[in-house]
């Protein structure tokens, strides 16, 4: 539909609830091609008609897309009651239906994606062609050598489930020093075809090397670029866009 009401019009972009912006049409704060409108059922051409509110002009923007780099302590969900999420990070949205391509648990860092555009959500994330996920995590203990192995045979978790083949790289290590009495260490890469619950904490639990940390660096072809801190976002470039279609 390329025609929608003026009032739905404000409320998608985040001007005030349908309510509020009828109230707001009333008393003449709004124009549509520099005249002011005060029926809120006036049908509004997205892209043709201009529309300002108290002299601003309001754009309509259908899709959004955000790369986020998602910082500890905030949760993958749109809205919560107690808890800041990853949708409250993004504060130059023109939509209010944004939400986190799948999740990363509270204390997990990176990559994630945030944006509107379900139909790509459904592609990214439906069973039939998931895209690759790759994360850093560094873990308690010494990983050995052996769970290279058991990552690319596909393991069985110790409560039955199992995961398909995935790839695991030693990236460092740090065998315990009693001397010191520093603990043993290490830093691994792991790139997962599929996305059950918990997943890597999962799998590294199995290996005998908890995850002490969890980042993640990419999903498909969207990768996290270093100029994005941990709690920084920036819309995705279209060459991004492009990839993902
Ligand atoms: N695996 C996990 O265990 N946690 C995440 O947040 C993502 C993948």
């Amino acid at each position: 539909e390329k025609a929608i009401r003026l009032d739905k019009y404000l409320a998608d972009m985040g001007k005030g609830t349908r309510t509020e912006l009828k109230e707001m049409i009333r008393r003449g704060r709004i124009t549509v091609n520099g005249v002011i409108v005060k029926k809120p059922e006036t049908k509004i051409k997205k892209g043709e008609d201009t529309i300002c509110l108290d002299n601003a002009p309001v754009e309509y923007v259908e899709l959004e897309y955000y790369l986020l780099n998602k910082p500890q302590g905030v949760i993958s969900a749109t809205e919560d009651r107690r808890r800041e999420t990853v949708v409250d990070l993004i504060d130059e949205k023109s939509r209010k239906d944004l939400f986190p391509v799948g999740r990363l648990d509270i204390d997990t860092e990176g990559l994630l994606l945030i944006t509107n555009d379900g139909a790509l959500a459904h592609r990214l994330l439906s069973p039939g062609h998931h895209v690759d996920k790759v994360y850093e995590a560094r873990c308690e203990g010494f990983v050995p050598d052996e769970a290279v192995d058991k990552f690319r045979e596909g393991m069985t978790l110790a409560d039955g489930l199992s995961c398909m083949p995935a790839e695991l790289e030693i990236l460092e290590r740090r065998a315990e020093d009693r001397k010191t009495g520093t603990a043993a260490e290490s830093l691994v890469r792991l790139t997962l075809h599929e996305g059950k619950f918990h997943q890597v904490k999962r799998m590294m639990e199995e290996t005998g090397c908890p995850v002490l940390h969890l980042k993640r660096l990419s999903m498909g072809p969207l990768k996290l670029d270093d100029a994005l801190k941990t709690g920084e976002y920036r819309k995705l470039t279209d060459k991004e866009r492009e990839l993902l279609e």
